[in-house]
């Protein structure tokens, strides 16, 4: 899906908002003799229709170079891109060499774009031959990652943004839309203005703007909602809410859910809670009696140390009544970052391979290193990211390189994490910035590009890739990530698998391989894009997954009505998910 006249319009530049997971369309126009920018929201954009909010409206204010890491530093030293990139690949392929793949690191960010993340991830996982790359997106998104696969058998969001707007029912659990994600906050609240009779419940300990706006908020207490949807479910199928027909035909499991669900009477579910047995009730009535529900969560779902089982709570819910994949009804993940998304679709957690790939899967190894053609392929999970640093601090990570994140900052145990890249052999940092808390303890500081100086694609909350574009010019030696990386790895000996001209080049790659012994078994394919000429590229509408080679790409594609599901026999799985008390909750399953 591409247009001619997308990528310049009327001396505009339309690219994406790199603040949120929402991932608006913006028109930008720059001055070419002062360098203003000017940004406003992109009309024809489906995300946000011309919307956004005050942090995208500011992107022209942050575009400044003050603090900028503008030139690679060595030792605190400025270098050449030659002398950085040749001690990066240098002291890595030394390190490997004395100490195996597993004693180097990569910790990325859901703030990359998607070509950047590809070649980061085919480098670690491929060549390196290691699992050790993950990124800040763990952090967001990798308690939806494990629920939505082991419900579905993929990380897939089944709904498109339009479903907030065509629901009856909305509920947000653990998610501030108001401040976290204004525009899709302006959309579900221009919905209920045109029609009030769009209900709104908000599920958060807190008070907060999006609460405030409710028609019903539902101040459980903290941890506590395995317990509120388990007594969910439990009502739903004794208010003859079970869809016999879907549960029958695509699911598994169910008896097993609800017998755990019912380990708790609704008097016990108050108490947990902290609601009243009336409020409990109102909500689930409400819940059982709309056919249209769209439940959102976020990261008062996801950062949890239940936040597996706070997702596949929910979507138990929606799979008991089969209200998933129809317009206005399903769960609904709404990613924090950017690109967290693009990132989960490279495969850049520790546990996943390119293109909703297993690491765990011999077929799926043997597609991807044979693609790559690949000396090796990392053939079980990474360090994971608060491990990673564990790893650092222990010395069992010899050299790290971090890339577009400040973990010292961002991380738990932020004074280990410090401690540990203080003591670390060899620490490689990629930023924008020249001074934070991460990159005081780099060896190399290597300049990264910009918003408005980076060219790729980004993948928003619902499954719609969108173009970055680039339109200021590149400030002292800033250089595109994926570049950066791609040097290195020719630098360790991978010269052919990492010459990459032009970021529409790793695109190509990176779709094509979505399609390989695809079939319909991954639905992660955009394989339809994977001879986009670089004049298409350029102009690349937003379009969503999937799009499979022969297929024109399209938009508002929902998933999972047809009850055609990614585990190995096509069929959901309800996940048994027993509440207990959040201080005895650890998980290690995803
Ligand atoms: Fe940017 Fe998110 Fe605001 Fe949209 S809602 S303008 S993506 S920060």
């Amino acid at each position: 899906m591409t247009g001619a006249a997308h990528s310049k319009e009327a001396g505009a530049t339309r690219t994406t908002c790199p603040y949120c997971g929402v991932g608006c369309g913006l028109q930008v126009t720059r001055d070419a003799a002062t360098g203003a920018v000017a940004v406003k929201g992109d009309t024809a954009h489906p995300a946000n229709f011309g919307r956004t909010c005050s942090k995208g409206a500011a992107l022209g204010e942050t575009l400044g170079l003050e603090g900028r890491l503008l030139h690679p530093v060595v030792d605190g030293v400025r270098v050449s891109w030659d002398a950085a990139l040749d001690r990066v690949a240098s002291v890595f392929s030394a390190t490997i060499a004395e100490h195996g793949p597993d004693s180097v690191a990569f910790y990325v960010s859901g703030q990359l774009l998607t070509e950047d993340y590809y070649v980061a991830n085919k480098l670690m996982k491929g060549f390196i031959g290691s699992g050790n790359i993950d990124t800040n997106s763990r952090l967001c998104m990798a308690s939806a990652v494990a629920g939505h696969k082991r419900a579905f058998g993929t990380d897939t969001v089944p709904g498109i943004y339009e479903d907030l707007e065509q629901a009856d029912l909305v509920v947000l659990v653990g998610s501030n839309l108001a401040w976290c994600h204004p525009v899709l906050f302006q959309r579900l609240a221009a919905a209920k203005a045109a029609r009030p009779e769009l209900t709104v419940v908000v599920i958060d300990p807190r008070r907060t703007m999006t609460a405030r706006s409710a028609d019903l908020h539902l101040a459980l207490n903290p941890g506590s909602d395995v317990a509120l949807f388990n007594g969910l479910l439990v009502h739903l199928q004794e208010a003859g809410k079970l869809d016999a027909a879907f549960v029958q035909d695509h699911t598994n499991g169910l008896d097993a859910a609800l017998h755990a669900a019912r380990a708790l009477s609704l008097a016990e579910i108050a108490e947990i809670t902290g609601l009243s047995q009336a409020e409990l009730r109102r909500f689930y009535d409400l819940f059982a009696r709309t056919e249209r529900v769209v439940t959102g969560f976020s990261q008062g779902v996801n950062q949890s140390s239940a936040g597996s089982d706070k997702v596949n709570a929910i979507l138990n819910c929606h799979l008991l009544t089969g209200r998933i994949g129809y317009p206005g009804m399903g769960p609904f993940s709404i990613t924090g970052q950017p690109n967290a998304m693009g990132g989960r679709e490279v495969g850049g957690l520790a546990n996943q391979l390119a293109c909703h790939m297993e690491l765990g899967e011999p077929e799926h190894r043997r597609i991807v290193q044979d693609f790559w053609r690949s000396p090796r392929i990392a053939d079980r999970p990474g360090l994971k990211a608060v491990d990673l640093f564990r790893a650092v601090k222990d010395g069992r990570i010899k050299a790290v390189w971090i890339a577009g994140t400040n973990p010292v900052d961002s991380l738990p145990d932020a004074d280990d994490v410090q401690a540990g890249l203080k003591d670390c052999p060899f620490v490689v940092v990629s930023d924008v910035m020249a001074v934070t808390d991460t990159a005081r303890h780099a060896h190399v500081l290597l300049p990264a590009a910009a918003w408005g100086e980076k060219d790729g694609t980004v993948t928003n909350s619902e499954r719609r890739i969108s173009r970055q574009r680039r339109f200021q010019p590149w400030p002292g030696e800033v250089r595109a990530d994926w570049w950066i990386f791609a040097e290195v790895a020719k630098r360790m000996g991978w010269a052919d698998a990492f010459d990459y001209a032009a970021p529409v080049e790793v695109f190509r790659e990176f779709a094509a391989l979505s399609g390989v012994e695809n079939a319909g078994t991954r639905d992660f394919d955009i394989s339809a894009l994977a001879d986009i000429t670089a004049e298409a590229y350029d102009a690349l509408l937003p379009v969503q997954w999937p799009c499979p080679k022969g297929e024109v790409p399209r938009s508002e594609r929902r998933f999972f009505a047809d009850g055609q599901f990614y585990t190995p026999d096509r069929r959901a799985r309800f996940i048994a998910t027993a509440w207990r008390a959040p201080a005895e909750q650890i998980s290690h399953d995803y």
